[in-house]
């Protein structure tokens, strides 16, 4: 069953266009990776999915409801951590927690379900304190848990482990991967270790258009073929006569002395590149075929737009 839909969405801010028809299903329990530069147009995207702005056209549509006919069903199934979490630092966690609990007027009993979600989000030894008294990443686990207060079945959460230390943030991953395996989860992030880490599928958003949407891997393909080979040699050589070699696209030599070989989709060179050395009297070192990093596909993606 599909979960959201969205069809045509566009955003203009003036006469700033923020997002440019976008169009994306998303399916029940996937867990999907919103990627882009600063200014791609994520948070807006996640602003209108909640209703918290709407679309200048196109629409939404979730667990069969169209959100600008009927935005309050939606919402009840949709969990939301904001890019700037608005909490309230005066209040306690688990007395702020019981306050977001009650405006959703569930069946859940307030005290158990708070406690529920503090052990889940692991805020247990800082539950007692106030929110202004947290680190930044117990303030986000703070946020994780009221956007899973509900219990709803689609997680939206924009930059959540943004400016968190780095055990502070493998902690958040944790915690996102483990809703995963039960809920539908959009997060945003300009991160590609984050999507790598956390989800299954990886949408990439530019000036907002999405440019490139598949499973996260599959998603290095879209730049160049993909088809790399590292070399080392113990002698110089002619740059020239490796660009000669068949299937060979493009060499270029890195700062650690290795040679870089981009070859044909599916080829593999490496029995020529064997031949090329004996036959040139060139005695190779070391040879792997590599794959691009994310952070490559990323920044390669993003040029070419
Ligand atoms: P991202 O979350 O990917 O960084 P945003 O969705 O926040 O991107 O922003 C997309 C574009 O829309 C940016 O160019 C941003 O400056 C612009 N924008 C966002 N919110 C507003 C707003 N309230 N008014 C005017 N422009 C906005
Ligand atoms: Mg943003």
């Amino acid at each position: 069953m599909n979960t959201i839909e969205i069809k045509g969405v566009s955003k203009l801010y003036g006469t700033q266009k923020a997002l440019d028809n976008i169009n994306l299903t998303i399916n029940k329990g996937e867990v999907v990776g919103l990627l882009g530069p600063n200014g791609a147009g994520k948070s807006t995207l996640m602003k209108i999915i909640t209703s918290f702005i709407t679309p200048t056209s196109g629409s939404v549509i979730i667990n069969g409801i169209d959100i600008l006919e009927d935005s309050l069903t939606p919402r009840k199934s949709i969990g939301y951590l904001p890019e700037l979490n608005p909490l309230y630092g005066e209040l306690y966690v688990r007395e702020y927690l019981e306050f977001v609990l009650r405006l959703y007027k569930t069946g859940f009993d307030v005290k158990d379900r708070v406690d529920e979600i503090i052990h889940l989000t692991g805020l247990t030894p800082e539950s007692h304190k106030k929110i202004e008294e947290l680190s930044k990443g117990y303030k986000q686990r703070v946020g994780l848990a009221q956007a899973l207060i509900h219990d709803p079945e689609i997680l939206i959460l924009d930059e959540p482990t943004s400016g968190l230390d780095p055990n502070q943030l493998v902690e958040i991953r944790n915690i996102i991967s483990e809703l995963g395996k039960e809920k539908t989860v959009i997060l945003s992030t300009h991160i590609m270790q984050e999507v790598e880490s956390v989800c299954d599928r990886v949408v990439i958003i530019h000036k907002g258009k999405v440019i490139a949407d598949d499973s996260t891997r599959n998603i290095w393909k879209y730049a160049g073929t993909g088809n790399y080979f590292e070399i080392e040699f113990k002698e110089e050589i002619d740059e020239s006569l490796l660009r000669k070699l068949p299937f060979v696209i493009n060499v270029s030599l890195k700062e650690n002395g290795k040679w870089l070989v981009e070859a044909e989709k599916g080829k593999d060179i490496r029995e020529s590149l064997f031949v090329f050395a004996t036959d040139n009297n060139i005695h190779i070192l070391s040879l792997m075929q590599v794959e691009q990093s994310m952070e490559d596909v990323f920044h390669s993606l993003t040029l070419n737009s």
